[in-house]
């Protein structure tokens, strides 16, 4: 390393590329090529949090997204900011990401066809995007020699798990499409680690929570789900019994699992979960209680690919700093203050 913290002339060529600099450059450029980090999906829920919040401490933050499920208006307070670029293209279009990482430091890779339930109406498009797309990631980030790649896993790969909490050496059983596109993202990055010597982190998330999700698409998350409903003064649907439970997880601890994950030398999978988990009649009285609504949930059939329980052991995420902050009543609490439904 040298004392800008770059590898060797292949990596100092490359910064030269990447700002058209024939020679050396200025401090002040490399420092600003030093705090380049693209966001994949940052237009979708959790990528505009972390995009937002990467902007805020300094980054310079590129955003790819095709819109697919993302929507500008999550990143347009954002792209009016200088050090903001979005550009809408595919993870699946390998030039563009090729040319995109050039000079990066970090890629926070987001983007993904999410939701199990349209993994099962649709794994074949899941399967193009989730595991070749996270393919190509990993091939452009190794050719720039980005720094690391944070990786969004999810909970979902350890399907029914034989005991809780989930550890991360439990073993791993996908139920749904989209929970083998997930686990086929990890292992792809572990090889690349492996082999390559490309820096990877592998975070399973647990059920994110909070703002940016959309309440009333058909594959709607459960706290938007209830909150869209509940501000129409419907009853909330319930799938299956209610006894099923989940580690919620609010955004903002995501965001800060992210960033830390990055700065420091995490690699390797980790859980991102609060820790706590809660059913989801206990959830459904949770919402109504702070919203004040006077309404009895109704049940549907449970849905397939679902597992039962799920709960963190965030263990190994505290030896890289992560301490999960948010309790569901505070998440949910400053969620419904902002709900606009
Ligand atoms: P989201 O749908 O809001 O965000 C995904 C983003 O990726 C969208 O903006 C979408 O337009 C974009 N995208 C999809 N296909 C793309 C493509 N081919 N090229 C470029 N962009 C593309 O979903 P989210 O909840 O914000 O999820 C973000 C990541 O976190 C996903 O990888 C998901 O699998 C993972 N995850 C989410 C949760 C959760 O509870 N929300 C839990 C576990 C894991």
């Amino acid at each position: 390393m040298d004392a800008y913290g770059q590898g060797g002339p292949l990596e100092r060529a490359k910064l030269g590329e990447a700002t058209g600099d024939q020679g050396l450059l200025s401090k002040e450029n490399i420092h600003n090529y030093m705090k380049k980090v693209v966001v994949t999906g940052g237009a979708g829920f959790i990528g505009s949090h972390l995009a937002e919040e990467l902007t805020k401490q300094g980054y310079q933050v590129v955003i790819l997204d095709d819109l697919s499920t993302g929507k500008l208006e999550n990143i347009s307070h954002l792209i009016k900011e200088k050090r903001v670029e979005f550009v809408q293209g595919s993870i699946t279009d390998l030039p563009l990401l090729q040319k995109l990482f050039h000079g990066v430091q970090y890629v926070f890779h987001e983007a993904a066809l999410a939701r199990v339930p349209r993994s099962i109406d649709d794994p074949l498009t899941t399967n193009e995007v989730n595991i070749e797309g996270t393919l190509k990631v990993l091939l452009a980030a190794r050719e720039n020699a980005v720094r690391k790649v944070v990786y969004a896993s999810s909970s979902s790969v350890y399907g029914d798990a034989p005991s809780l909490p989930q550890r991360e050496d439990m073993p791993l059983n996908p139920l749904s499409p989209y929970a083998l596109t997930k686990l086929a993202g990890e292992c792809y990055c572990h090889i690349f680690q492996q082999i390559y010597g490309l820096p990877t982190v592998s975070l399973r998330y647990f059920n994110v929570y909070g703002l940016r999700q959309d309440p009333y698409s058909q594959y709607a998350t459960v706290i938007s789900a209830f909150l869209g409903r509940i501000s129409r003064h419907l009853p909330p649907i319930i799938f299956g019994d209610g006894e099923q439970s989940r580690d919620f997880t609010f955004i903002r601890d995501v965001v800060q699992a992210n960033i830390l994950a990055a700065q420091s030398n995490a690699e390797g999978v980790y859980n991102i979960g609060s820790g706590k988990s809660t059913t989801i009649n206990q959830l459904a009285q949770a919402i109504l209680k702070l919203t004040q609504e006077n309404l009895k949930p109704v049940h549907d059939k449970p849905r397939p690919g679902d597992p039962r329980h799920t709960q963190a052991d965030v263990s190994r995420a505290r030896t890289f700093g992560y301490v999960p902050r948010w309790t569901l009543e505070e998440g949910l609490r400053t969620m419904t203050k902002e709900f606009k439904g």
